[in-house]
């Protein structure tokens, strides 16, 4: 038995990643397209099977309620769009895998979760790495202090991008710059890691002057955040930087290191154990799993078995309330805290 997707967005995500992961689902299918562009639609419809009466536009996207073969709506828009298509998507009874990050503001988060909660229908957010494999293991390694108490992470993820023009750099759109693109993964992965909140944030950003890339949305931030027991999380984001991706766990009696630990694939995990006065360095090598089709079957076994996502709504408002946080701190050059939230360790 396969849920039924309606994918909404054809763009880079969409084409590269989502539709080919689709194939390797066990328990999904895309039955249903959205887009705004009829002649891309079809060529894509064809290729993946799609009946032509299973193809909408935006204007037409409410009529998706009408169409039984649809059980999840996948929406993988620019970041503003999350918010409108969530809710109603919602309305028309659909549950709702949404890209991440979740929205522009936690304000627009909360209502998208009102409205999914109103509706009866399941809500997730599209955070792939929850779902790796090397990813979960170094967590079950921090969880389970394998190489001690841990101390420090230290997370980056820095690209480089081009295009002005593009809605990534339209505030309205984006919603913000390198954080909720790209800073977003160190962010929602040490929490991942550790299994706790942050406490307090303390932040920094820098945009170089009058280059059009950076008019209206960051280059670059770098932020501090406090867990609990004194632990201390280090992260840069950065949009106009060699692309580097990946975090060292540094903890009592060891260290992990995971490179390319935000990539699509190519995850090298490399850890370190101290022994009396001699060091042991271990290489793992885990298989290779598409992390797409791995999220997008989760959220279909929720929808099949009726269970709460490891990655619900929640999930997303936490982050967006954690990186208005971290544009305050830079805005006012002091520490911001965070209130403490309840843990919902249920979806981890
Ligand atoms: P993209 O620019 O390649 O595609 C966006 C699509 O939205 C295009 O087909 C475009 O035509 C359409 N669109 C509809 N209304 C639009 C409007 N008003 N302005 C601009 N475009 C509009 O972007 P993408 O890289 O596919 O990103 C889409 C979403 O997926 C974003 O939220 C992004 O953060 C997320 N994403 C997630 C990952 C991941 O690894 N999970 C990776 C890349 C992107």
């Amino acid at each position: 038995q396969r849920v039924g997707y309606a994918i909404v967005g054809l763009g880079h995500l969409t084409l590269e990643e989502i539709l080919p992961a689709m194939g390797q689902c066990k328990k999904s299918k895309p039955v249903a397209l959205v887009s705004g562009s009829p002649e891309k639609m079809a060529k894509v419809a064809k290729q993946y099977g799609i009946k032509p009466e299973n193809c909408y536009s935006y204007e037409n996207y409410d009529k998706l309620k009408d169409n039984p073969a649809v059980q999840v709506i996948y929406i993988v828009l620019p970041n503003s769009l999350h918010a409108e298509y969530t809710i109603r998507g919602a309305q028309a009874g659909k549950h709702i895998l949404c890209e991440k990050p979740m929205a522009t503001s936690s304000a627009d988060c909360q209502k998208m979760i009102d409205a999914c909660k109103k509706a009866g229908r399941k809500l997730m957010v599209a955070y792939r790495i929850q779902y790796e494999p090397n990813n979960r293991l170094v967590r079950k390694m921090i969880q389970s202090n394998q190489f001690g108490k841990t101390k420090v992470i230290e997370a980056h993820n820095v690209q480089s991008s081009a295009n002005p023009q593009h809605w990534r750099h339209k505030l309205a759109l984006a919603g913000g710059g390198a954080l909720p693109d790209i800073g977003l993964y160190c962010l929602n992965t040490s929490r991942f890691l550790l299994g706790t909140e942050p406490t307090e944030v303390f932040a920094y950003t820098y945009s170089t002057p009058d280059n059009p890339l950076f008019k209206e949305v960051e280059e670059m931030v770098s932020w501090q955040m406090r867990f609990p027991e004194g632990i201390v999380v280090n992260c840069i984001s950065d949009y106009n930087t060699h692309e580097s991706r990946r975090y060292r766990v540094l903890a009592e009696k060891g260290w992990i290191n995971l490179e390319q630990a935000f990539a699509y694939e190519g995850q090298q995990l490399q850890t370190a154990h101290a022994e009396g006065m001699v060091g042991h360095k271990d290489q793992l090598t885990l298989g290779n799993k598409n992390q797409f089709a791995t999220e997008i079957d989760h959220f279909s076994e929720c929808i099949l078995d009726n269970k709460e996502p490891h990655t619900p709504g929640e999930e997303g408002l936490q982050d967006h309330r954690i990186m208005e946080a971290i544009y305050q701190s830079a805005r006012e050059g002091k520490p911001v805290k965070l209130p403490a939230v309840a843990k919902k360790d249920a979806f981890r």
